[in-house]
């Protein structure tokens, strides 16, 4: 690589951070760029509880993604610090990405984002600021023009962009330009890191993944997973213990299934997805106990990795 101190050879680094309502495809974008299942994806809203980092590295840059949670009206201790991650979360990024659904159209919620980041970019000048429209393969061409002249009358960014974060339709083109407008900066994290968070964090949200996808509607907010093992031995399988906290006697019976057969299927899908993500074999035990108010519990969630330790 060339570097005659010219400014396009100078190593360029930031925060970007996502915000939008729960389900617009954050993740998704997130993966896109990443190319790796970092970030939980699921039909059901808030599965991504914290400010999950996704790091992407090449030579020229390092973009640190801040996957901020939904947010929306708290009423417990981890609702108060979902909001409280994501607020903080925008204002200290060098630019802010906020994704709308194109086949919801701007709702109510979205409006309350809107403040929020209305807010954000008061106190913050970003570098850039542009307003992501995902999901257009949902939505017939003619409807997408009204759409985006909404959006511009909502917030004020940068730019207003049509994507597909399912087909990549328009991501590419995302990336080059939060690339484009990074500052000079270091590198923060090693390159080959992807995310901020631990394995064992991660093999949780997976294991909570499966429970949300096999489960259907009995238990979308009253699952929280603990990983309690995680020992790798050399030449063998990595063996991985998680508990399973629910909030109900009878939603443990749900999970455990006829026969303990959910439990089966949801331990063979989550192993799976952890071997996937850690690049080799693992053995999964799984474990389902009942804590009625482990979102009340600011222990418990602290020990989980919901909460910051500052
Ligand atoms: P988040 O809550 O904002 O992080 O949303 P997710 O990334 O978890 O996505 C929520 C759901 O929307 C998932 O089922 C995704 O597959 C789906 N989704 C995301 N992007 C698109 C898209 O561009 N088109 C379509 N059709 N679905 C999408
Ligand atoms: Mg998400």
């Amino acid at each position: 690589m060339k570097n005659n101190g010219s400014a396009e050879n100078k190593f360029r680094s930031g925060y970007v951070a996502i915000l939008g309502k729960p389900n617009v495809g954050k993740s998704t974008l997130v993966n896109f760029f990443l190319e790796e299942k970092l970030s939980i994806i699921s039909e059901k809203p808030q599965t991504t509880r914290d400010a999950i980092l996704g790091i992407f590295s090449d030579e020229q840059c390092q973009i640190i993604f801040v996957d901020t949670p939904g947010i929306h009206r708290p009423t417990t201790p981890l609702g108060r610090h979902m909001v409280s991650s994501a607020v903080k979360a925008g204002e200290d990024a060098d630019e802010l990405l906020i994704v709308v659904d194109a086949a919801t159209g701007i709702t109510a919620e979205d409006r309350e984002i809107f403040s929020i980041c209305k807010r954000a970019m008061q106190a913050r000048a970003y570098l850039w600021t542009a307003m992501i429209i995902n999901k257009i393969d949902c939505v017939a061409k003619p409807r997408l023009l009204p759409l985006m002249d909404a959006c511009r009358g909502a917030v004020s960014c940068d730019d207003y962009i049509p994507v597909s974060a399912l087909s990549g339709e328009n991501c590419r083109e995302v990336l080059a330009l939060i690339r484009q407008k990074l500052p000079e900066g270091p590198l923060y994290f090693p390159p080959d890191q992807l995310t901020n968070k631990n394995e064992r964090f991660i093999v949780a949200e997976l294991v909570r993944e499966q429970v949300l996808a096999l489960c259907r509607e009995e238990v979308p907010h009253a699952v929280a997973v603990e990983v309690t093992a995680f020992q790798d031995n050399p030449g063998r399988k990595t063996l991985i213990k998680a508990t399973i906290y629910l909030e109900r006697l009878s939603q443990k019976s749900i999970i455990i299934g006829e026969g303990g057969r959910m439990l089966k299927d949801i331990g063979s899908a989550a192993r799976r997805e952890i071997e996937r993500f850690l690049g080799r074999g693992v053995y999964l035990e799984l474990w389902v106990k009942v804590h009625k108010q482990w979102r009340k519990d600011e222990q418990f969630l602290r020990r989980l990795g919901y909460v910051p330790e500052i």
